[in-house]
């Protein structure tokens, strides 16, 4: 059922130009792109997988997401971007998403629910007979796909590790997931329509980081440095 990590490779290196496209294409702005490329870069070194090549890019889009494609591509819209405010919460979405990698939760999803021939076959352009399936459209057939809960509890434990080994501040998760469910509260956020809320998720986070963390509490919050580089960039 699994595929190899080469075709992994393949298919985010296919897919990544789509999702860039229909999601707003990258925010021209390379200072604000080179941090969330450095802070990326420092989770995924400390990952399961530290020789994979990681992508992170930040996308022009309003919703409130992040996302991420097999073989290491990982998406964060400016929506989210702004209702984070310091580096650890914007590690605990990267370190979220680099888990989903690793751990070939998408990989898996899509060779489930797409297939990997058709994937892998499909065309870069819209030029095509009729029935034939494009890039764009399985693109956006991509975008629909749902981790399931225990994937998504993989990432949320997972991703809670490789942010502290990193160095970051484990509340930043904390406060990352209070944010997402206080936007819930007046609309429905694009994060929880790919990746459905455990129950439990705040209770779960906080007791693992009271028993397995309670000495992190001086690592990076870094909230200077992400208004410096984020917020006043996307001004
Ligand atoms: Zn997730």
């Amino acid at each position: 059922m699994l595929i190899p990590e080469q075709q992994d490779i393949a298919i985010g290196r296919k897919y990544a130009p789509e999702i860039e496209r229909q999601m707003g294409g990258r925010i021209p702005n390379e200072s604000l792109q080179n941090y969330i490329d450095t802070v990326g870069q420092k989770i995924a070194r400390v990952s399961h997988k530290p020789n994979l090549q990681y992508h992170f890019t930040a996308l022009d889009e309003k919703s409130i997401n992040a996302l991420a494609l097999p073989g290491g591509y990982v998406f964060i819209t400016k929506g989210m971007l702004e209702k984070l405010s310091t580096e650890a919460q914007l590690a605990s979405i990267l370190a979220h998403e680099i888990t989903h990698i690793v751990g070939r939760h998408s990989a898996a999803a899509m060779s489930r629910e797409i297939g990997i021939d058709i994937l892998l076959s499909a065309v870069t352009t819209d030029k095509t007979p009729k029935g034939v399936k494009t890039a764009a459209n399985l693109t956006r057939q991509i975008l629909g796909l749902r981790y399931s809960r225990s994937d998504e509890r993989e990432a949320d434990l997972a991703g809670l590790d490789y942010m502290v080994r990193a160095g970051y501040n484990p509340y930043g998760i904390i406060e990352t997931m209070q944010m997402l469910q206080n936007e819930q509260k007046t609309r429905p956020i694009e994060f929880f329509s790919t990746h459905p809320a455990p129950q439990n998720r705040l209770t779960y986070l906080t007791q693992t980081i009271q028993t397995k963390y309670f000495s992190s509490a001086d690592l990076k919050v870094g909230k200077e440095d992400y208004h410096r580089f984020v917020i006043e960039q996307l001004r």
